[in-house]
């Protein structure tokens, strides 16, 4: 059974759901086949005209399923085809209407079922036109034939013929349209919910006062790093960054003015990194900045430019004297070394700078 399935509808997920509405749509020229077999049959209908009907239904089933189902209309703005089989199919129904005398009441239900079927993709406008295009196609059929043929078809009942037609159009098109603007709603509330998602995970990454990663994603991070180094072997350093006399600019300007000063670093911290550089508030006054593709000297001297970029920083025009200095202890990532192991050697270097004096980088021993 699944076997059969796999070959009739394909394996793609989605592309079995285009292939199974392309089989609906078969299945309805099919049975238009059959009507129009029986109308045959019981002498109700013409032979040549018939046979023509006949192998257009079935030519145009066929067509449509195999096109669909390898795949050719993959890249069309319309992958199942539905504009395209309903105009078809709707157009067939007329046809078979005009062709078939007594049985051709049948051939309303098939008009509407071919309506129904945009149901499953069709925009709410698209519907209604559906609709119309059944209604004028099919009433012009009516007329045509109530003018050419009244014998077989008399007018009288042509006009009840049509206004079952109208009304069962008309419930159809209300009903597409009322599935379209579902679908257009549930579709907008996926994106919304899509985009809150983002926003939330971007929130969860990061810390609220510096807008820089926060510990538990840089560490998410990092070891992202240093598997991907394990494997191209290009060198890998990560500063630690503290800054000096911190406490000094909380007790003597107040909490606010911290906060700037943590922001002015943040900010200056970013300016002078790479995109490929992970910058992040490790802690309350101290940062990790981690540089792929970069040695420790080449670490030592981004921190340089860093502290050039600070100097020139004025935090606040009250206080025109503060300035931004901070200690770093910047190491490598050794062969086989754990981003525990070398973030302790940083550490180390960050206790180093900090006694030799503070306000310089100290790189940490192998
Ligand atoms: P050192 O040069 O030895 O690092 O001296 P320090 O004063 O910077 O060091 P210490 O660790 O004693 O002080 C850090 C201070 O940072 C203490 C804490 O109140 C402050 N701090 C931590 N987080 C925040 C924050 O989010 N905002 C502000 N304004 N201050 C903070
Ligand atoms: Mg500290
Ligand atoms: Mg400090």
């Amino acid at each position: 059974m699944r076997f059969v399935l796999d070959v009739l509808l394909g394996r793609e997920a989605r592309q079995r759901g285009y292939v199974l509405r392309t089989l609906l749509a078969a299945f309805s020229y099919l049975l238009g086949v059959l009507i129009a077999e029986v109308a045959l049959s019981i002498g109700v209908a013409d032979l040549r005209p018939t046979r023509v009907f006949q192998w257009a239904a079935l030519t145009a089933g066929l067509i449509s399923y195999a096109m669909v189902r390898w795949g050719w209309t993959r890249h069309f703005r319309d992958p199942a085809l539905t504009v395209a089989q309903m105009l078809t199919g709707q157009t067939m129904a007329v046809v078979a209407y005009m062709l078939m005398h007594e049985f051709r009441g049948a051939l309303i239900a098939l008009s509407v079922a071919v309506t129904s079927f945009g149901t499953f993709s069709l925009s709410r406008d698209r519907q209604w036109a559906m609709s119309l295009y059944a209604l004028l196609t099919m009433g012009s059929g009516m007329l045509w034939m109530s003018v050419r043929d009244p014998v077989n078809f008399p007018p009288p009942v042509e006009a009840v013929h049509f206004l079952i037609l109208l009304i069962l159009q008309i419930m159809a098109a209300l009903l597409g349209a009322q599935f379209g603007e579902m679908r257009r709603r549930l579709r907008a509330r996926k994106r919304e919910l899509e985009g809150a998602l983002d926003r939330i995970q971007e929130l969860a990454n990061r810390d609220s006062l510096t807008g820089l990663y926060n510990r538990r994603y840089a560490q998410e991070l990092i070891d992202h790093h240093v598997h991907l180094k394990d494997r191209n072997h290009r060198p890998l350093a990560m500063a630690l960054i503290d800054l000096d006399h911190f406490k000094r600019v909380n007790d003597e300007h107040g909490h606010a003015m911290g906060d700037r000063v943590l922001q002015a670093f943040a900010q200056q911290a970013r300016q002078v990194t790479r995109d490929a550089d992970i910058v992040a508030r490790w802690g309350g006054e101290e940062f990790l900045i981690v540089m792929p593709e970069t040695s420790a000297e080449g670490a030592a001297l981004l921190l340089d430019r860093l502290r050039e970029a600070l100097a020139t920083v004025c935090v606040s025009e009250d206080v025109p004297t503060l300035r931004i200095l901070f200690s770093a202890g910047i190491a490598e990532h050794g062969p086989g070394e754990s981003s525990d192991q070398t973030l302790h050697r940083a550490d180390l270097a960050l206790y180093q700078a900090k006694s030799a004096g503070r306000h310089r980088s100290v790189l940490a021993t192998v």
